[in-house]
Formats: C-alpha cells, sequence, structure tokens
C-alpha cells in the first residue's frame, strides 16, 4: 500500500536474461548423478566468478521438448498461458567461454522434473539458463573450512575444494541417500572426507545434521552447509544457539525442500 492507500503494483528487478542452450553431451558421473553439457552462442558474456554460485535452469513443460521462453511480469516469469515454468537452480560447474559451453550435475531422484529431463536429456535437445546468482565469497584469513552438505551439494563441494586456499586445512562431510552416489572429489592436502549414509526411511539430512554437531571446529573455521531445507535449518540453528557462531562464520543455503517440487533458494 501507498501512504494514500493505493495498492502499490509489487514490482521486483528484472533477473538476468535467459540465454538459450541445447544440450550438447549427456555422461552419467555416478548412478545418482548424471552431468549434462549445455551449449551455444547465447553463452557468450556469461561469467562466473565465485565457487558454489547458481544458475536458473529453464526446461520444457514436463511431456512437451519445445521450449517456450517465458516473459517477466514485473513479478516473476510467467508462460504465455500464464502457467509459471518449470525452473530449478543448479551449480554452474565448469563453464568453458570459448567452447561456449556449461556442465551441470544433476541429482536422479523420483518424480523430478529436472531430474525427468536430465534422465531422457539428447544432444539437441532444448533449455536455457539465466544468472549467475551469487557463490561463496571465500574469507583468506579463515582457520579452515567444514564443507556440509547432501548429493544435491557434491556439485558445489567439488568446485569449492578448487577454490578454497591449499595452506587450510578442510573437513567435508557428505550424506548420501544412496550409498552409489559416493564419487572421487578432487584431491587436495590436509583435507578430511566424511560420507555418511542416510538410513532407509529417516528425514533427509539427519546423518548431515549430527556430522555437523560432531566437528571439531577450532576457532576460525568457516562453514559451508547446503542441503535438503530443514536440516540445514537445524544446521543452522545448532551453529548459532549451541555453538555461539556468527552470521559470518557460516554460509548456510536450503537447496531444495522435502516434499514440494522447485528449490528451496534460501539463504
Ligand atoms: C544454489 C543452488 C544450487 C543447487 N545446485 C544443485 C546441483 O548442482 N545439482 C542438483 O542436483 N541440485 C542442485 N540444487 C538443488 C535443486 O535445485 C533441487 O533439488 C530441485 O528441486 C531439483 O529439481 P527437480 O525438478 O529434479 O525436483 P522437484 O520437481 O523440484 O521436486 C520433486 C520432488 O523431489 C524432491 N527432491 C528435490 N530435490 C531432491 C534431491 N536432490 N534429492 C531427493 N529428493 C529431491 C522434492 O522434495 C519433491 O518432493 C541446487 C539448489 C540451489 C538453491
Amino acid at each position: 500500500m501507498s501512504s494514500t492507500g493505493t495498492p502499490v503494483a509489487r514490482t521486483r528487478r528484472e533477473p538476468p536474461v535467459y540465454r538459450r542452450v541445447t544440450v550438447q553431451a549427456v555422461t552419467p558421473v555416478t548412478p545418482r548423478l548424471i552431468r549434462v553439457t549445455l551449449g551455444g552462442p547465447e553463452l557468450d558474456g556469461l561469467v562466473v566468478e565465485q565457487p558454489a554460485a547458481s544458475v536458473r535452469l529453464l526446461l520444457p513443460s514436463p511431456g512437451t521438448t519445445d521450449l517456450v521462453m517465458p516473459t517477466w511480469n514485473g513479478n516473476e516469469f510467467l508462460l504465455p498461458d500464464g502457467r509459471r515454468p518449470a525452473l530449478r537452480t543448479f551449480t554452474p560447474l565448469r563453464l568453458d567461454t570459448p567452447g561456449r559451453t556449461l556442465d551441470l550435475e544433476i541429482v536422479l531422484h523420483d518424480g523430478g522434473a529436472a531430474s525427468g529431463w536430465a534422465t531422457a536429456a539428447k544432444e539437441g535437445d532444448e533449455a536455457a539458463i539465466s544468472g549467475p546468482g551469487r557463490g561463496y565469497p571465500i574469507d583468506p584469513d579463515a582457520a579452515g573450512f567444514l564443507l556440509a552438505g547432501d548429493e544435491s551439494a557434491l556439485p558445489a563441494i567439488g568446485q569449492l575444494l578448487q577454490a578454497l586456499p591449499a595452506a587450510k586445512p578442510v573437513q567435508v562431510r557428505i550424506e548420501v541417500a544412496h550409498a552409489d552416489a559416493r564419487l572421487d572429489l578432487p584431491e587436495r592436502p590436509d583435507t578430511t572426507v566424511e560420507w555418511y549414509d542416510l538410513p532407509a526411511g529417516a528425514p533427509p539430512g539427519d546423518t548431515l545434521v549430527a556430522a555437523v554437531a560432531d566437528a571439531d571446529l577450532p576457532a576460525g573455521t568457516r562453514i559451508w552447509a547446503a542441503g535438503e531445507a530443514a536440516a540445514v535449518q537445524r544446521i543452522r540453528r545448532h551453529l548459532f544457539e549451541d555453538r555461539g557462531l556468527t552470521r559470518s562464520d557460516a554460509w548456510i543455503r536450503g537447496y531444495w525442500k522435502h516434499g514440494r517440487s522447485g528449490d528451496a533458494d534460501e539463504s
């Protein structure tokens, strides 16, 4: 409402434009993760400066292969028929600027629009991406780092392991819902990687929350955590309330919400 009581239409800053791309290659990474290489001339000018950044992936509506571009109505992107487009958030993994390609790695799980699209994706399929959204601002003065996440965070964790200062100790704690989701992460000195299997039927994030609660965090350790929204909320509470850490110590993001479509982009 304005001061005169007149309703004011909500307007938000229009996000970056969508860049049309096509699938160039589809490569299984594990039985639970698939790499989709997207490419095309519209990737010209895309710059990703920080690790663990994000891009929005626009997909054809489920059941179709034609990509219909949405338009910005001042508040959100909508398709010409008024429906919301299928949009999901992923980690821009390897951007090859001269080659104009971008790799995404997508977790395969039941009932997901993006997961289903990635499973069936073949060369030439159309999609579009926008972004990037901000990534992780690495503190060069940190004493060390704890990286904690579930399968959806694996691409970002791999990228972070390559980007963190080599001289700093890093602890990595990863929860997988299936043992075959484990993969080889980039090697670096003074780094320990621990994998946790989520017991069948347990809420996602249960073992990750316990793993973070168990971690020895010397003063000055910076924490990066991402995964299911309710689980990372528990991690946030533990770090801030039980351990008395401050917001600048930890970067925590919900990547998806159990039982709800669409991502849980929150920081
Ligand atoms: C900044 C950011 C970066 C991200 N990077 C990646 C990435 O690199 N790779 C990646 O795979 N995901 C990533 N995600 C998470 C991804 O956006 C969500 O998992 C998204 O919901 C997947 O879309 P979908 O269409 O497959 O499933 P949806 O249609 O959104 O969801 C359908 C059902 O599947 C469940 N579900 C969603 N995701 C998962 C999952 N990972 N495991 C098990 N069940 C799930 C939902 O709770 C829902 O019940 C990222 C999210 C953010 C915010």
